[in-house]
């Protein structure tokens, strides 16, 4: 029985597609084995959104060579797709798959026999117009079912479109077998994945069914404990969606939603859907339906033409926004976007200024959600998250929480009173004796 061995760059979608990609392997007969357990195939997922993409896959190639220097070695992913000749041209490299392929890669590839040159099995990204259903099964506790791919949108900055082609999604009938899968297998909490997840519901170029009405079947049909949505374009998180979270016992009251800038003048460069007031308003909407609610923002500094100005509009539009968390990307130049072309761009330690200015009020802000729900009761769900001894787990409202290590408690649904913060940041719990499940 041969065995494949993947090796994961990226998000979290990329995460799913490997879990989907290793399924159809067991399938056809072979067994999943570790990076180090000398496999005869290595599957390579890579990302294009890493910094550093290619020295990346340059350095996991070389190490699966060292484990294993007759193996097959397969590129995948995005990378992958933007780049495949680069790539194929890497030492050790077997092939390269682009996004229409990736998905058949045990039948293109049958057999896996090295040959002198590697072999590029990379199509134009619109010929990626499949829907490929994928889920992460590696942890039992939370799961990510991909629901959405591609992007319709064209921010400057991005070049996920080209990696991944246009939005095409699920069924809401798929996707509802699917999470019945998933919570059968006692998986407590279901993340719906996608590249533009509010953007759900095109399927061959046609708008059949909207993010809402997927949300409501999920809601009535599945019997899950909880629901979480990944990450939700603020153009697309519409009045509808925000009541039925605040309404529902399974969809979890946590948003996370990019900003990306806190000027307007930038946010039009970059092209985004939305200006800041839309952005408030959608944070006041979540606040007064949820006041508990965990809302976390991605922001990127150093965009070109971003002024000390601007940027400390953006430092003050958050700062005064009543938000949990920030994820901080400091800005750097992708080939082919429209943005790597554009002058005046910040000089890179500017960048890693700025970067390291949002990155303390991201903590701050964090500190004073985590204080702001000490004393309340929360469910938490325990992971096979183990440090020191402790344990850690999320409440619905994403509190990190930590309590004395029990191997019985991993994957348990369990309620708690938020009681401290410890000296890691994480909150600590009492009272953690009414089990849910
Ligand atoms: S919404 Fe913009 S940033 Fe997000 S994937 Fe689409 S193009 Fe990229």
């Amino acid at each position: 029985m041969k065995k494949v061995a993947f090796y994961t760059l990226g998000c979290k979608l990329n995460f799913s597609e490997t879990s989907a990609i290793s399924r159809k392997f067991e399938e056809k007969g072979y067994r999943k084995a570790d990076f180090t357990d000398t496999p005869d195939i290595f599957i390579i997922n890579t990302c294009s959104v890493t910094d550093n993409a290619d020295k990346k896959c340059r350095k996991i190639v070389r190490e699966a060579r060292k484990i294993s220097p007759e193996a097959y070695v397969a590129i995948i992913g995005c990378y992958a797709q933007l780049k495949p000749k680069e790539i194929s041209e890497i030492e050790g490299v077997d092939a390269v798959l682009g996004a229409a392929e990736k998905f058949r890669l045990v039948e293109l590839l049958d057999g896996f026999k090295r040959e002198p040159l590697a072999r590029i099995l990379a199509s134009e990204i619109d010929h990626a117009n499949a829907f490929e259903p994928s889920y992460s099964i590696d942890d039992r506790t939370r799961t990510f079912l991909k629901v959405q791919d591609g992007c319709d949108y064209s921010c400057t900055f991005c070049t996920i479109p080209l990696a991944r082609g246009k939005s095409r999604s699920s069924t809401i009938e798929e996707v509802i077998s699917q999470a019945q899968d998933i919570s059968e297998r006692g998986v407590h909490e279901i993340v719906l994945t996608g590249v533009n997840t509010g953007d759900f519901g095109i399927r061959n170029g046609k708008r059949e069914d909207r993010f809402i009405d997927l949300v409501r079947a999920l809601d009535d049909q599945v019997a899950v404990d909880r629901f979480r949505i990944s990450s939700i374009e603020p153009n697309l998180l519409n009045d509808e969606i925000i009541e039925h979270v605040a309404a529902s016992g399974k969809f979890v009251p946590h948003f996370h939603i990019p900003l990306q800038s806190g000027s307007d003048r930038i946010l039009k460069n970059m092209k985004r859907r939305y200006l800041t007031d839309l952005y408030t308003s959608r944070i006041a909407k979540i606040r007064q339906e949820m006041p508990d609610a965990c809302i976390g923002v991605d922001v990127i500094v150093g965009f070109p033409g971003e002024t000390e100005a601007d940027f400390l509009e953006t430092y003050k539009f958050l700062n005064e926004l009543d938000i949990s968390y920030l994820h901080v990307f400091t800005y750097s130049e992708r080939p082919n976007t429209p943005a790597a072309e554009m002058v005046n761009s910040v000089p890179h330690k500017e960048r890693n200024r700025r970067s390291k200015m949002l990155r303390i009020l991201s903590e701050k802000k964090r500190r004073a959600y985590y204080e702001s729900q000490l004393g309340s009761i929360r469910t938490v769900l325990f992971e096979e998250d183990i440090q020191d001894g402790k344990m850690y787990g999320y409440t619905e409202n994403y509190i990190r929480v930590g309590v004395k290590y029990d191997p019985l408690l991993i994957n348990e649904l369990k309620v708690v009173r938020l009681s401290n913060i410890d000296e890691q940041g994480n909150a600590e719990a009492e009272e953690i004796d009414l089990v849910l499940h």
